[in-house]
């Protein structure tokens, strides 16, 4: 006897797998997909383990597998296990990740004739009702349906047909067979047809078809015969065009048995016939530096060591060089060396749409090897792309942090561009993974290599670097820029810390001294002009969206805030004032009057992009401005519209928010002004000072990326904070001194882990009263435990304690590894856990 071990997908199997036995007629390897029963139900599962007994009693057995191949390799299932202790999801959460796209969405029921009992057919048992008979029927000549199909061929009600299935599938006649897999099932899976006759039959019932009446009937088996011999699933849509015989003809076949009538799923044509859509591709293979030559000898003989002989040892190195470096070569250049012997590699870009010169750039290197998992896709091209990444059509896919779940065999390489970038967490839904961590776990468990880039590594990447107490991974150092500035600055000595263009801090307060009103400082406002006299282009950064950043009375001090959540509005140049978290119009826009003290001195204030793009036009006349946010993209075509119309210097000054921080290159941009560094320095997070400071350092890394050079001007009300000073320095080496000493003395990651645990009411104190009391719960733990290095924070409300309408209390938890108190625990229902947070409001 064998069994096997399935994770579930349905309620009542979050915390664990369940244990079937496997019939002798079904093959099953682990990954694969199966139907099991569960509850009154079938249910979709995957295959985690197998073995020759099992200490449990009265095992169900798996009813079949879902598609003939494993879905998910070996490695990967291990891989979610992986993620499943360390995020603390159910089983199947992390599988589901690595399923075709849309798996499960559209879980599908069909009815079949029993396969197992052919006789039933023969021998027309005797129905309990004259609709049990119809159904079969049915069933013989359109093949296998769902309940709708039945209604509608048989003019029955659901409840009518669902108790005649039921009867059915007591007395084996019809079994449920679920197709859930595939996006839109109906219009990719198409009906075929195989004969159930002889070969050497054929000729003769072709001649007694002929005799009564049934011509074309005789012709659709010869033509079967003829073209594709028996036993043989032919496309109906294809079997019909070719043989100029229509359906019923067909279908008359099958009820006679002569004929099956199936289903099969249809792939659509590949990839790589498609055009790959390409934005500025400019490849040419560069002769490298002496740093991105040391940099890639040291990935190559990684990479030849590691194909050689598995290494038990984790290989990361972390690319630690400013932007303009050359890090992208880096990385192409060490797919190149991957590629070489025999291996795959992984990709991950913090966002498809705000990087397509970087993806163009793989594009063109590898030319129709490279998969771009893009969720610009519809839900079917995703599948199809899925399909042919495991089919071994490509070499390299890239792709957002989904990307490293794709179905690539023999990685040898995974990289993480960006990897401080926050879009790298799903924090939204479970399993609530970091992509990075996944792909070190991924390359560990493939015995390949991972590479981590950035001009401004994580704080936690950067230690596990340098900190000698913790010699995991290796820092490769790409000091100097490439092109364009090299020239200007010339070397400096040493290297780190030499600014990449010229940075001026203003201080907002001494404006207004001098008078100065304007949301532009003299400095701001004068470097913008003499950029644009010059031929070059600017770029105005704003992090916030609209026209303000609040709704504020002068008289009393109270801002306008959201009815749902416990967050300001926003005031937009159309008159509306808009919630942010959860997009909720405020009726009647700015009132007139105060709704607290009823004076007439409420007014938006603040800085937003729309406003910084009026007050642009007004500074700067004759030049066009124009604005990159979430709301200018909704109204255009896209990000490629905006950003294409600055590229091709349709206008002058682009005005946006943290999009265009991104890994776009503007050649011609020469001035960046920071409108307002301070927004985001105070967020009640402890990641906010790294935050800001990465920000600032992408959107400085924006300017002088050409021939000219480049100026930033960084306007604040804080010009002491240590964030901005970094910044301006653009010394991430600065930062990291400062800010690590800060995260040890407070115990923050990356000296402990983090677990935040929210949960949502309706009523405040409802919330209130279950974290109290989950709080009171853990500490016990803890004491009982003796666990002295875990700690936990709250219970308190949650920064944002409001959202869409609902109160959100939390508790944090800090220890070496929090999962060690929670994992033996079953929180009460209703908690949300999310380990390893970066988004903590
Ligand atoms: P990063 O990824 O660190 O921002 P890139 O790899 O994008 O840096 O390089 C910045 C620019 O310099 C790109 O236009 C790239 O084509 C160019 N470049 C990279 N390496 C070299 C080199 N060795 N010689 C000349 N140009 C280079
Ligand atoms: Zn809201």
């Amino acid at each position: 006897m064998r069994f096997a071990e399935v994770a579930v997908d349905a309620p009542g199997a979050e915390r664990q797998t369940f244990t079937y036995s496997v019939p002798d007629h079904v093959e099953v390897a682990v990954g694969h997909s199966v139907q099991v029963p569960f509850g009154a139900q079938p249910r979709h599962g995957l295959v985690v383990a197998l073995a020759e007994e099992t200490p449990v009693q009265s095992v169900r057995e798996i009813q079949g597998v879902t598609e003939p191949e494993p879905l998910i390799s070996a490695l990967r299932v291990g891989l979610a296990d992986w993620m499943r202790a360390r995020y603390l999801s159910t089983p199947f959460e992390p599988l589901q990740l690595m399923l075709p796209p849309a798996s499960g969405r559209r879980r599908r029921m069909f009815y079949r004739l029993s396969t197992t009992d052919d006789r039933t057919r023969r021998r027309r048992p005797t129905f309990e009702s004259d609709l049990d008979g119809r159904i079969v029927q049915v069933l013989t000549t359109r093949g296998p349906s769902e309940l709708a199909t039945l209604g509608k061929e048989l003019h029955e009600t659901v409840l009518a047909l669902r108790k005649a299935v039921a009867r059915l599938r007591r007395a084996s006649v019809v079994e449920i067979e679920i197709l859930w897999s595939q996006p839109r099932v109906s219009v990719r899976f198409e009906a075929t047809y195989r004969l159930n006759v002889a070969t050497g039959q054929v000729a003769k019932i072709a001649d007694r078809l002929r005799v009564s009446g049934a011509p074309k009937q005789a012709a659709a088996l010869e033509f079967l015969v003829g073209e594709y011999g028996p036993s043989r699933d032919v496309l109906a849509s294809e079997a019909v065009i070719r043989s100029g015989v229509k359906g019923p003809s067909w279908k008359a076949l099958a009820s006679k048995g002569m004929l099956t009538i199936d289903r099969r799923e249809v792939r659509r044509r590949p990839v790589a016939e498609r055009p790959q859509e390409s934005i500025g591709g400019h490849e040419t293979q560069h002769t490298l530096t002496a740093d991105q030559e040391a940099a890639l000898s040291r990935i190559g003989r990684a990479l030849s060591d590691r194909s050689r002989r598995r290494l038990e040892e984790p290989s990361v190195f972390l690319l630690y060089g400013v932007t303009g470096s050359g890090k992208t070569e880096i990385y192409l250049g060490a797919l190149e060396r991957t590629i070489a012997v025999g291996k795959r590699g992984i990709v991950l870009v913090p966002e498809i749409a705000l990087t397509p010169q970087t993806v163009s750039r793989f594009m063109d290197r590898f030319p129709g090897r490279v998969a771009v998992l893009h969720s610009g896709l519809s839900l079917r091209d995703q599948y199809d792309e899925w399909r042919n990444i495991r089919d071994g059509r490509f070499d390299v896919v890239i792709g957002p942090r989904r990307a490293v779940f794709a179905p690539l065999d023999n990685i040898g390489l995974v990289v993480v561009d960006e990897e401080q970038e926050w879009s790298y967490k799903q924090d939204e839904r479970p399993p609530r993974y970091h992509a990075r961590d996944v792909a070190i776990e991924l390359a560990r468990r493939a015995g390949a290599v991972t590479i981590l880039g950035s001009a401004t590594p994580d704080i936690g990447s950067m230690r596990a670097a340098v900190d000698p107490s913790l010699p995991t991974y290796e820092v490769l150092r790409l000091p100097e820029r490439v092109s364009g500035s090299v020239a200007a600055h010339g070397r400096s000595p040493g290297g780190y810390g030499r600014p990449l263009a010229h940075v001026d801090v203003v201080d907002l307060r001494e404006e207004l001294l001098a008078g100065n009103r304007s949301i532009f400082s003299r400095s701001l406002t004068l470097g913008t002009r003499e950029a644009l006299d010059a031929g070059g282009q600017a770029i105005l950064f704003v992090n916030r969206r609209g026209a303000g950043s609040a709704v504020q009375c002068r008289s009393c001090g109270h801002a306008l805030m959201c009815s749902r959540c416990s967050i300001s509005l926003t005031y937009h140049n159309d008159g509306t004032v808009r919630c942010h978290r959860c997009g909720r119009k405020r009726r009647g826009g700015v009132p007139t009057t105060c709704p607290l003290c009823r004076r007439p001195t409420i007014k938006p204030i603040g800085v937003g992009t729309e406003q910084v793009v009026v007050e642009a036009e007004k500074a700067f006349p004759g030049a066009v401005v124009t604005r990159w946010d979430r709301d200018a993209v909704k109204q255009s075509r896209g990000h490629a519209e905006i950003v294409g119309r600055f590229i091709r210097r349709e206008a002058d000054i682009l005005v946006g928010t943290q999009m265009l921080a991104k890994g776009l290159d503007f050649p011609d941009v020469t001035l960046v002004g920071v409108v307002n560094a301070d927004i985001g320095l105070h967020s009640p997070n402890f990641r906010a000072g790294e935050r800001s400071f990465q920000l600032l350092c992408q959107v400085a890394g924006r300017a002088g990326r050409g021939e000219m050079p480049g100026r930033v001007v960084i306007q604040t009300y804080e010009p002491d904070h240590y964030a901005i000073l970094a910044a301006a320095a653009q010394d991430y080496e600065q930062f990291y001194r400062q800010e690590i000493e800060f995260r040890r003395a407070l115990g923050y990651p990356p000296f402990a882990r983090m677990a935040r645990l929210v949960f949502r009411h309706q009523t405040g104190h409802v919330a209130a009263d279950e974290a109290a009391k989950l709080a009171g719960l853990l500490g016990l733990e803890i004491r009982r435990r003796g666990m002295e290095s875990t700690r936990i924070i709250g219970p308190s409300p949650a920064p944002v304690e409001r959202l869409r309408g609902r109160y959100r209390w939390q508790i944090e938890v800090l220890a070496p590894d929090p999962v060690d108190l929670l994992s033996p625990l079953t929180l009460p229902p209703g908690w949300i856990v999310d380990v390893d947070p970066v988004n903590v409001l």
